[in-house]
This record gives structure tokens, C-alpha cells and sequence, in this order.
């Protein structure tokens, strides 16, 4: 459901409907979410007319009849055709999709991260089920949208809830936390600095930033010599801080923070930027945003050298 829609289930009866409702009504004393009983429905199935009216006695919302649309498509008890589900896949929902309609979805996310829109096509840098792992395993904590879709690898003859508790299996390990933990995990995780310079950061981290030794790879360009110093190949490895240029701000920036240090290779500096930002104290912290930032600020000034 959308972030501020609710269903509740109960069994049909007065007290089953009381129980629930005075458990909401806790729940909206300690939360402030209050529901709108002014847009509110209740939906009985299979309940006799006697006791239809003992429940709405009790509750007070006013009473509707099924189908009811929901964002666009009908709410059933049977399972939804692709069809009927067409008109919801551009406003994302969280439903028991039919899996035509997931793949379809995951395919405008997959874009739209990637791209900014759901119109234009880019290759992805990274996996969609790498970017779903949980931000301790150095991802962005994508919820998947159906974790049925992993009942494909179960055995056929597998009885209904074993298939179930199969499916939830990496819903599972993402909450248990069963999931191996990168040690850069605390100069992404709780870092002020911009979404953007996060995310390029992340990138150089999984080693799927751009590069021109990469893109020569994808016949995108024709040459791999870096574009800031001109003396060697631009690889993930050279560019931080191999490439003297790069290497040169980030002297500057150490010595900006006052911190005795000489520039060295990104795994060396890499190394030390995890080690301080385990202390967390606000120069620290300073230098991890500076560290994330300087790496964002040397790749937009290759980016316009490359692209203008
Ligand atoms: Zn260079």
C-alpha cells in the first residue's frame, strides 16, 4: 500500500472488530497517525445481516461493497491478470503482482537509477539484487518488490508454506542481518555529505565507476589515457590518487584538515579514512565528508573534460 493507506483484517464479528479497532486507536495515541473515519470503509464478507448491524453499532464506519478500486485497479479476492494491473505499474505499488507486472516495474527502477527517467536506456552498473542488499553490506537497502519471485528455485514438489518460508529466505538474511558486512561501511553509512558524491563514492567502491579503460571495453570511447595528467591509462586504480593530479587535492585537502599525512594510493587512503571514521569524533568526521567529496569534485572535472 501507499505510505499513509491502511488495510485491516479481522473476523466478523462485533468483538473481533471492537478488539481491532481499540488496538488502532492505541496504536494512534502513541503514534499521532490518526485514520480518517470520513474516508474510511468497512467490507464484510459472508457475515449475516444481524450481525452486520451489531458491527456497525460498535464501529461506526460506514459499510461498502467489494469490488473497490484501489490506485486505479480492482481489488478481488482472485488473483489479478496483467491487464487488469496496467494502469498501477507507473504509480509503484506493493502488491501480490503477477511477475509480467514485476519484471516491469523493476525495469523503470532499474532506469530511473541509472538514468534519471523511465524513457532512455543505460547499461547498469551494478545488479538490481546487489543495489537491494542492506546498507552494512555497502548497498542502498532497496526493498525488492516480491520475494515470490525466488519461489522459482524451489523444488515444484515442495508443499505451499515450505515454498513460502523459501521465498521470504532473503527477506530473512537481509533482516537477520546473514549478509557479509564491508568495512567501508561507516564512511557511507550516517555521512552528511551530498547524495550524489555518496553515490560516486559507492560506485569507486564496488569498482564499477566509469573509467575510460572500462568504456574503451565497451567500444564508447578510443582512448583510456587519462584526462587529467595524460601519463597513463585511466583505470578506478590510477584516477584515485595514482593520477597526480587527483593525488595533488588530496594533498591539499590533508593539509587543508592539518593532518601530517602524504598522499598515498586509494587502498592505502582508504585504509586510514575507515580507521577514522571508526572514532567518530567531528574532525573525523570532517575528513570523511572531505575524503567523499574530493573524489566527487575530481570526477565531475574529468566528466567535463570528457563531455565538454
Ligand atoms: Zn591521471
Amino acid at each position: 500500500m501507499l505510505a499513509d493507506d491502511l488495510l485491516m483484517f479481522c473476523r466478523g464479528d462485533p468483538i473481533s472488530g471492537t478488539m481491532l479497532f481499540q488496538k488502532f486507536q492505541k496504536f494512534s495515541q502513541a503514534s499521532s497517525l490518526e485514520a480518517n473515519l470520513d474516508k474510511s470503509n468497512m467490507y464484510l464478507c459472508g457475515v449475516p445481516g444481524l450481525v452486520q448491524t451489531q458491527i456497525l453499532d460498535s464501529l461506526h464506519i460506514p459499510v461498502s461493497d467489494f469490488p473497490f478500486r484501489y490506485q486505479g485497479i480492482p481489488l478481488s479476492t482472485k488473483k489479478l491478470s496483467y491487464i487488469q494491473c496496467k494502469p498501477m505499474i507507473e504509480k509503484c505499488q506493493i502488491f501480490m503482482l503477477p511477475k509480467k507486472v514485476i519484471k516491469k516495474i523493476k525495469g523503470y527502477y532499474r532506469l530511473f537509477m541509472w538514468t534519471g527517467d523511465t524513457s532512455s536506456s543505460k547499461k547498469a552498473l551494478v545488479s538490481w539484487a546487489t543495489l537491494c542488499l542492506p546498507r552494512t553490506a555497502g548497498c542502498w537497502n532497496i526493498r525488492d518488490m516480491y520475494y515470490g519471485t525466488k519461489l522459482l528455485c524451489c523444488p515444484a514438489n515442495m508443499s505451499w508454506a515450505m515454498k513460502k518460508i523459501f521465498g521470504c529466505m532473503p527477506l530473512v538474511e537481509g533482516l537477520c542481518g546473514l549478509h557479509t558486512k564491508v568495512p567501508w561501511r561507516r564512511v557511507v553509512c550516517n555521512n552528511a555529505v551530498t547524495p550524489k558524491s555518496l553515490f560516486i563514492l559507492w560506485l569507486v567502491m564496488w569498482k564499477r565507476i566509469p573509467t575510460l579503460d572500462m568504456l574503451i571495453k565497451w567500444n564508447i570511447v578510443s582512448s583510456d589515457s587519462c584526462l587529467l595528467c595524460s601519463s597513463d591509462s585511466e583505470s578506478g586504480e590510477h584516477f584515485f590518487f595514482g593520477c597526480g593530479f587527483s593525488s595533488q587535492i588530496w594533498q591539499k585537502i590533508l593539509d587543508l584538515l592539518h593532518f601530517r599525512r602524504l598522499a598515498s594510493y586509494f587502498t592505502t587512503e582508504l585504509e586510514w579514512i575507515i580507521t577514522c571514521s571508526k572514532k567518530g569524533g567531528d574532525r573525523q568526521k570532517q575528513l570523511v565528508m572531505f575524503f567523499v567529496e574530493a573524489l566527487y569534485s575530481i570526477w565531475l572535472n574529468r566528466n567535463d573534460k570528457l563531455y565538454n
